[in-house]
């Protein structure tokens, strides 16, 4: 079974995104912001990560940024989350290490397409 840690500070789209990914057959787990994310991935890098941008204490990006200087930390992917307003940060994002990103809000088809994408569904 794959790994998938589901990094955001509203606790209803990690809900939302748990119930999707777990239809999907992926080992869930959770992370309210970016510091709580890295601590979980250094005890057990996930196969993939799903990334909000805008959180307290830790922001994607840093947590990117952070995730990638890590032993193991290149291999998990990781598909970016972001909305309509945050399209500029795209490719940002895919330079510091982004595999792909996803709109929000996603539904089941759009996460899934993307999982493909980055070979993890
Ligand atoms: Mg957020």
């Amino acid at each position: 079974m794959k790994t998938c840690l589901v990094v955001d500070d509203s606790k209803v789209i990690r809900k939302v995104a748990r119930h999707i990914l777990e239809t999907l057959d992926f080992n869930v787990s959770e992370a309210a912001d970016g510091s709580e994310a890295l601590d979980q991935c250094s005890r057990a890098m996930p196969d993939v990560v799903l990334l909000d941008w805008n959180m307290p204490v830790m922001s994607g990006m840093e947590f990117l940024c952070a995730l990638r200087t890590v032993e193991g930390g290149s291999k998990p992917k990781v598909v970016f989350c972001t909305t309509e307003n945050g399209r500029g940060h795209i490719q940002a994002a895919i330079e510091a290490g982004a595999d792909e990103y996803v709109m929000k809000p996603f539904d089941r088809e759009t996460l899934h397409s993307k999982l493909q994408i980055v070979g993890c569904a």
